[in-house]
């Protein structure tokens, strides 16, 4: 039996058979273009991948020197070359060819004539050829996951997930997830989370020794996966996976026990969801409102943006869904590792500190004012609040407000029903916001804590990138006085502060925030349960004790290991 070391990400034992999604092939599919259409999609789909291509490479090259500079300038000459991209679309539209074989075949011919040249330089020049044919084809198959085609009690083996990749995923087929890279609040171990899919990411290169249909069994909670185990282990893990599940019914059983504390301090238990579909477990767990309602996913897994009334139905249908319970809906967040293939974001050399979320909304004000519209209409049907993300100084919420004072007046203007008071509340992720949280503060109804974005910023720790995920830390000082301040600034400025990143919902963190004074814990709904659990289970004296300790600690190592001790 091999046994293999993730970061566990979404709770859980899953026990089932290696499905091993390999990193896009690429090969000549053989396939005849049927219609017209297909081959204008077709011609379509090529020329946009040169241009993805050619922007990632302008970016890259940004970067280099010397020879490095050379080599990039000399592919991007290659890449925009008219003539290849001549040959390939008259193979799709004379031959017929998918876009994919066409470049392959070019490619395959342009690398033969240089092979075959008497002049060095230009037949060294055929890796150059190689490689920009891989770099097209990448971009020209940013395939989805064919999620049809899981067994039952599949264990999806892959290099990573992208969110829309988990979203679509046909969860009745998989048992769980393991991935090489990412960490715990990539998202898709958040959207795991959410489905209830145990998960462990980030194990490294040891994951491609896993054939198709090897038995795995995967620990979500201790980041470990077992390879071709014994039956005598396999049914060690059956017990401990049904004792697990005995203890959650157990906690869920708690459902409509308020979360109060032994000496009467009532926090609220929210949850994050992405889409109105998450509702009934939100419900089931004994969610009090959604601290986060993630809107991006409604524009993944499609092809181009949804409209205003595409939008209205979706808000419409989480507002109704909510049972009157407050609904804190964010703005659209993309960028980062939320990109949408209709969307051309070109390619940056730090999609985290780039152009994303509110940078984007602020920007292409088109698109914010349709998502803008189209929230306000829903708020007729439900308790609605606004949420700006990523925001980093005051003139981004004045001017965020502003254009929502615009989206009122088209909406009034056309005469359409809206809610015209909604809350608008801001995502205190950037680390200049949570300093300036006083500042801030006048602005806005409420705040939001993520402490996602709050942790990789403020520790200048890529939340994505497996090699230094012991780095990323929210029980770091750095990042508990700069939560402290937000919380301290809130209560001053008489708004409501809640949390909606992952440590919201990690037992660890629970009395602590508790103990600083967090209103609002909002978390994957089926984390509540846990949280409900320590929080009825501890006074809010005991809660400030554990505060106070903790802000004197100089070291994560020593806090984590005192949060440890209050619960043995
Ligand atoms: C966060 O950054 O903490 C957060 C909740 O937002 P997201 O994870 O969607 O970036
Ligand atoms: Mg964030």
């Amino acid at each position: 039996m091999e046994k293999i070391n993730g970061t566990g990400v979404s709770p859980g034992i899953a026990i089932g058979k290696a499905f091993v999604i390999k990193k896009a092939e690429v090969a000549v599919s053989g396939i005849l273009l049927k219609g017209e259409n297909e081959v204008i999609a077709n011609v379509a789909a090529f020329n946009n991948a040169i241009e993805v291509a050619v922007n990632e490479l302008e970016v890259i090259k940004l970067s280099l020197a010397g020879t490095d500079f050379e080599i990039l300038e000399t592919q991007i000459e290659l890449i925009s070359d008219p003539q290849i991209a001549e040959d390939v679309i008259e193979k799709i539209q004379s031959e017929r060819k998918t876009a994919n074989d066409a470049v392959i075949e070019v490619i395959a011919n342009v690398v033969e004539v240089f092979e075959s040249m008497d002049d060095e330089y230009m037949r060294a020049r055929t890796a150059d050829i190689k490689d920009i044919g891989s770099r097209i084809l990448k971009h020209l198959n940013n395939t989805k996951t064919n999620t049809a085609r899981f067994k039952p009690d599949s264990i999806i083996i892959a290099d990573d997930l992208s969110p829309s990749d988990t979203i679509t995923m046909d969860i009745k087929h998989v048992n769980g997830f393991a991935t090489r890279t990412g960490s715990k609040t990539s998202h898709a171990a958040i959207i795991a989370k959410a489905k209830g899919i145990p998960a462990v990411v980030g194990c490294g290169d040891s994951l491609s020794t896993i054939q198709n249909d090897d038995v795995i069994i995967l620990d979500g909670t201790s980041g470990l996966l077992y390879i071709d185990p014994a039956e005598e282990t396999i049914n060690e893990f059956r017990l401990k996976s049904e004792i697990q599940k005995q203890q959650s019914e157990k906690l869920k059983a708690l459902k409509n026990r308020p979360a109060i504390t032994t000496d009467g301090k009532k926090v609220m238990l929210s949850a994050n969801i992405s889409g109105a579909a998450d509702m009934d477990d939100v419900h089931e767990n004994g969610g009090e409102g959604i601290g986060l309602f993630r809107t991006e996913l409604l524009f993944m897994d499609r092809t181009s943006f949804p409209t205003e009334d595409e939008q209205f139905k979706f808000y419409k249908q989480a507002a109704l869904q909510s049972k009157g319970k407050p609904v804190i809906v964010r703005t659209i967040d993309i960028g980062g590792d939320k990109q949408l293939p209709y969307f051309n974001i070109p390619a940056e050399l730090n999609p985290f500190l780039g152009y994303r979320a509110i940078r984007i909304c602020l920007d292409q004000t088109d698109l914010f004012i349709t998502q803008l519209k189209a929230i306000l209409r829903a708020g007729v049907f439900g308790d609605l609040l606004i949420m700006f993300p990523m925001i980093s100084n005051i003139q981004e919420v004045r001017a965020a407000k502003n254009i929502l004072e615009k989206a009122k007046e088209e909406l009034l203007a056309e005469n359409i029903p809206f809610k015209a008071n909604m809350k608008v509340g801001i995502m205190i992720e950037i680390p200049s916001a949570a300093v300036t949280a006083d500042i801030l503060a006048k602005e806005v109804d409420f705040f939001s804590i993520g402490t996602n974005d709050l942790c990789q910023y403020t520790l200048a720790v890529d939340r994505m990138n497996e090699k230094i995920t012991h780095l990323y830390d929210p029980f770091n000082p750095g990042v508990l006085r700069l939560i402290n301040n937000i919380l301290e600034q809130g209560r001053k400025h008489h708004i409501h502060v809640g949390m909606c990143g992952e440590m919201a919902g990690d037992p660890l963190a629970a009395l602590l925030l508790l103990g600083m004074g967090l209103e609002e814990f909002s978390m994957s709904a089926s984390s509540i349960p846990t949280i409900k659990n320590t929080i009825i289970n501890h006074s809010e004296a005991d809660a400030k004790q554990v505060y106070r300790a903790v802000m004197t600690m100089d070291s994560s190592d020593e806090i984590t290991a005192y949060l440890k001790a209050q619960f043995v």
